[in-house]
């Protein structure tokens, strides 16, 4: 008997992006469903050959899927919105892309699912809708059909389904359900007995269920409801192995109710513990421990190797770990895994053309962790010496990494020592700050501005991938993008907006565009992540102190300021999503490298005002999704994103003006944060709410300005004046014109330049049919 190396899921996308293509050319209609089955086939064929070729010896199946296995999980559960007109039956891809994406044309318009974060990460998930009345019935055979096509080609799977608990939590209720979301737990149950049947009767000898809600906090009737609901499961089907997955932090109070399930194993992520979102202290060590009092006579999954980051591992320090863990339960009772499924990381690093052989060296994308993951239990099983040179290797690229100069950079640390508290403070309070403001811009009430991108066309992308490839020289794209700034500014100038923006045409992301000039990122050609559906990013890899070289957007800035009298905002990306959206540093704490780029982004608003600029916007986009996942852990996360954004910004004179603009504007739990930015101008995202979103400012009485967005530009429609002017008089209800801004609900850059025209035309005129109320 022996430790076995295993895996919890494999990226979907293909190392080419193969699905993307596949499902794409399908949406066009330039593809037959045959064709993009058979993409799909030949890519699970293809990772299940791969992990059977490394040696693994529990390889997943249904972790896989068309676009969100939580999506193909509703299916198989047969949840089905209302809308969607469902009649029972096999749920065909017509209905399953409907769903995923909404429908429009041939008589149809239905919406689509709503969308959400999956945990902390950057994937999105379709968002279960429960009815009043909701049931459930085994509706697909998704599940089935994968785990016998992998049997066909010899390989023995453990399929994956996410559990009970998490599906229940993750979902909501329509507006008229009244009961609680924990009374579906036990109506989901036989279904998954009779899934969970079907697998045992066609072979399979375990099943993954993946409950990562097990390290949130759970309510007393969840619990409860949990623990009924895998004992009826374990009664059910008896002689079938369970392995309870848990991942992105660790079990915490949940400790105890996870092993008190009747399952065969759990498993934990070793690679994120309490607090790991502020400090480096990844408290595997006490989390194992923990586990150990209470994991007798159970199987231990060690999730070792991270599924969330990109750094080669430790293979001695995760050895060590493994080996406490055989010590206590023998090699019969261990599993080694990723900590999460791979999908959050990108799928084989030997893809690569462009990361410098170096930074190369230390990383590890998908198919290199799966070789860890197989290294790490020959080690397990047949002694150290038999992995020899890998611990070896291993060690060697850790002091290579730590030592290497392209990391450390003396002038960064010396800084960062010496930040003092007036670096952290406006010179005055906002009520000065506000007289001085309002006597230098002389702007209308309810000034109107919008979020800082327009339109991305296809001349500017093109522009951009010429310069990229040397096709034309620097000389040339400085001249093809202020082109398109004067398109934007002479369009800005024409509707009569009051504070204009240069239109981030320079930019393809706004990390990237920040990280492409900061010292200490990396970029990737291949290294995509999925977001959604087809759907995929290419997060940057923070390598090393980060600093910066010289000016990142004076040039642009400028430029705008010089074609008009009017002000033009400056626009920067903040350090808390500059870090939410990249691979970052495992060598200190993530409090650290956002630190540092908040003082690299403080020197470019120092440049930016002394250049001119009156008016500087620093996008704090991801704040509220970088939220940790236990409420415990919020308020010291909250306090350095706090520290981070005054760090950045608070270098200005009074008279120069701070905007911030924040995405998803849940905001109730954590407005005194949120003020505590002291930002003189916020924007937010309100429209598709009627401005519900605005009542956390009423309620905290926030006292500095705010730019409820009164245009979703989520969506293609145009909103009309009359729609805008309802909107507008429902935040003057609460807030003063001096306090209320006008503004779209985030950047336009995903929109067409047909639709913002009028769009905006319209905003324009509901401020001013607004303003002469005042
Ligand atoms: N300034 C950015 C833009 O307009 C903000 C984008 C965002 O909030 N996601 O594109
Ligand atoms: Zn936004």
């Amino acid at each position: 008997m022996s430790v076995l190396a295993t895996n919890l899921g494999f990226p979907r996308i293909g190392v080419q992006r193969e699905l993307k293509r596949a499902l794409e050319t399908y949406w066009r209609g330039q593809s037959s469903k045959e064709t993009l089955f058979a993409a799909a086939a030949q890519l699970r064929e293809r990772h299940w050959q791969l992990q059977q070729r490394v040696g693994l010896e529990h390889i997943p199946s249904n972790d896989f899927s068309l676009y969100d296995h939580i999506l193909d999980l509703s299916c198989m559960l047969g949840c089905i919105p209302d809308r969607y007109g469902w009649q029972g039956g096999e749920i065909d891809l017509g209905l399953y892309f409907a769903m995923a994406r909404g429908r429009q044309g041939g008589g149809k318009d239905v919406t689509a699912m709503e969308m959400s974060k999956w945990f902390d990460t950057n994937y999105h998930y379709l968002v279960p809708e429960f009815a009043a009345d909701q049931t459930f019935k085994l509706s697909s055979s998704k599940v089935f059909d994968e785990y016998s096509r992998a049997r066909a080609l010899g390989i023995k799977t453990r399929p994956v389904l996410v559990g009970p608990l998490t599906y229940v939590t993750l979902g909501k209720k329509r507006a008229e359900a009244d009961y609680c979301r924990s009374t579906l737990i036990p109506k989901v149950v036989p279904v998954y007995v009779e899934a969970l049947r079907k697998l045992q009767s066609l072979g399979a000898e375990w099943v993954q269920i993946d409950e990562p809600a097990l390290v949130l906090d759970l309510r007393p009737q969840y619990r409860e409801a949990c623990s009924t609901a895998y004992r009826d499961i374990a009664a059910a089907v008896p002689g079938l192995k369970i392995l309870l997955t848990t991942y992105f932090d660790g079990l915490r109070d949940n400790t105890d109710l996870a092993f008190s399930l009747p399952v065969t194993g759990v498993h934990l992520d070793l690679c994120r513990g309490p607090g790991q979102a502020n400090t480096l202290a990844n408290q595997a060590d006490d989390i194992l421990a923990a586990a150990l009092e209470k994991a007798a006579g159970k199987v231990l999954s060690l999730g070792v190797v991270d599924g969330r980051n990109i750094w080669k591992n430790d293979l001695s320090l995760s050895l060590s770990r493994i080996e406490r863990a055989t010590a206590k339960l023998g090699k019969d009772h261990v599993f080694v895994a990723p900590s999460c499924s791979l999908l959050h990381t990108p799928v084989d690093l030997a893809a690569e053309q462009q990361l410098n052989p170096t930074i190369a060296n230390w990383l590890a994308f998908a198919t290199q962790k799966l070789t860890e993951i197989a290294t790490l239990a020959r080690g397990a099983n047949r002694g150290r010496d038999v992995i020899y040179d890998e611990l070896n290797a291993s060690d060697a690229v850790r002091r290579h990494r730590a030592a290497s100069p392209d990391i450390h950079n003396q002038e960064v640390k010396r800084r960062l020592a010496s930040i003092t508290a007036g670096m952290k403070q406006r010179h005055s309070a906002y009520a000065e700050r506000r007289k001085l403001q309002s006597e230098r811009f002389k702007l209308p009430p309810l000034p109107t501005t919008t979020i800082g991108s327009f339109p991305q066309t296809t001349e500017i992308r093109q522009a951009r991938a010429a310069f990229k490839s040397g096709e034309i020289d620097s000389a040339q794209y400085r001249q093809a993008m202020q082109k398109e700034i004067r398109t934007v500014v002479d369009y800005q100038h024409r509707v009569g907006l009051d504070v204009l923006v240069h239109g981030e045409a320079e930019r393809n992301d706004m990390v990237e565009y920040f990280g492409e000039q900061l010292a200490g990122f990396a970029f990737t050609s291949k290294g995509w992540v999925q977001s959604y559906g087809s759907r995929c990013v290419k997060p940057p890899i923070v390598f090393g102190d980060v600093s910066r070289p010289k000016p990142m957007t004076v040039a642009w800035a400028t430029y705008a300021q010089s074609l008009t009298d009017k002000v033009v905002k400056g626009m920067l990306t903040g350090p808390i999503t500059i870090l939410q959206w990249s691979f970052v540093r495992d060598d200190q704490p993530r409090s650290v490298t956002s630190r540092q780029v908040a003082l690299a982004i403080r020197d470019e608003v120092a440049d930016l005002e002394r250049a001119g600029i009156r008016m500087i916007q620093i996008d704090e986009a991801a704040l509220r999704e970088g939220l940790p996942l236990r409420r415990a852990d919020w308020q010291a996360y909250l306090d350095n994103a706090v520290e981070d954004f005054r760090i950045a910004s608070c270098t200005v004179a009074d008279q120069t003006q701070i905007h911030t603009h924040m995405c998803y504007s849940e905001f109730n739990d954590i407005m005194p944060s949120i003020a505590a930015m002291d930002a003189d101008v916020i924007s937010i995202e309100t429209s598709r709410s009627q401005m519900e979103l605005l009542g956390a400012f009423i309620d905290f009485r926030y006292p500095n300005e705010i730019g409820p967005g009164v245009y979703d530009i989520h969506s293609p429609r145009v909103p009309t004046v009359d729609e805008m002017t309802a909107l507008l008089r429902k935040a003057r209800q609460v807030l003063s014109p001096e306090q209320l801004w006008v503004n779209p609900d985030c950047g336009l850059k995903t929109r067409g330049w047909s639709e913002v025209e009028q769009a905006l035309v319209n905003m324009v005129e509901a401020a001013r049919q607004v303003r002469q109320q005042v």
